[in-house]
């Protein structure tokens, strides 16, 4: 479902940036801000902004990074930890660790954020990392930050039959990890739409879960 909000929000000229890294966490920041802001000092440390792996794994193609299921429950061993003052998580089941953590700092507790980092736990990527997303989003690399273009990393994602979704809590907005405050991530088709303004979970994330998960939709 898109909501008629949602949509009227989208079509709005995309305002002037303000610059992201500041140190006031605000409800309105998009979770991509959130992120930058409270990952600042730990960012090389990810494989993106805030998924901690060894870059290898890619949870959509692993069986073993899927949670075990019993009944109608996805059953998910979580520790979430704010041992740390960033927001981050392992992108599904890390089947070496007993206790996986999940880093959710103060500056991280909005509704979209959690439902980010908990999306990446059950095993889904950002959603410009799609492996469809080129006919969907352009990447300006020339605007990103040089040492952040790993963010921008293309996955072999299993799509799961659900569309690029602009409204998904796992999209980034467009000045993600700019150097110039030009954009970094624009639509392709409509190349003002604002994006990652999510401010929590849209329908088609949740279908994702519930069909990686086979659960009833
Ligand atoms: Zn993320």
């Amino acid at each position: 479902m898109v909501g008629a909000c949602r949509c009227s929000s989208h079509s709005a000229p995309p305002a002037r940036p303000d610059d992201v890294i500041d140190d006031v966490t605000d409800d309105n920041e998009s979770v991509s801000d959130i992120i930058a802001k409270a990952n600042k000092d730990i960012e090389s440390a990810m494989t993106e902004g805030d998924v901690k792996s060894d870059g290898r794994r890619n949870a959509l193609h692993c069986s073993s990074c899927k949670w075990p299921k019993y009944g109608k429950y996805v059953s998910i061993y979580y520790h979430f930890s704010n041992k740390y003052s960033e927001c981050w998580s392992y992108i599904g089941r890390v089947l070496y660790y007993r206790r996986q953590s999940l880093s959710l700092s103060s500056a991280c507790l909005t509704t979209a954020t959690v439902q980010h980092e908990l999306f990446h736990a059950l095993g889904f990527t950002h959603e410009h990392s799609r492996s469809d997303r080129d006919d969907h989003v352009t990447v300006h690399y020339e605007n990103i930050l040089p040492d952040k273009k790993h963010n921008f990393k293309k996955y072999r994602t299993n799509n799961l039959y659900t569309p690029y979704d602009f409204d998904s809590v796992m999209q980034y907005q467009n000045w993600a990890w700019t150097s110039n405050r030009e954009m970094t991530l624009t639509s392709k088709e409509n190349p003002k739409l604002m994006l990652g303004i999510a401010k929590s979970a849209s329908d088609n994330d949740f279908l994702r879960v519930n069909r990686y998960y086979k659960c009833p939709v």
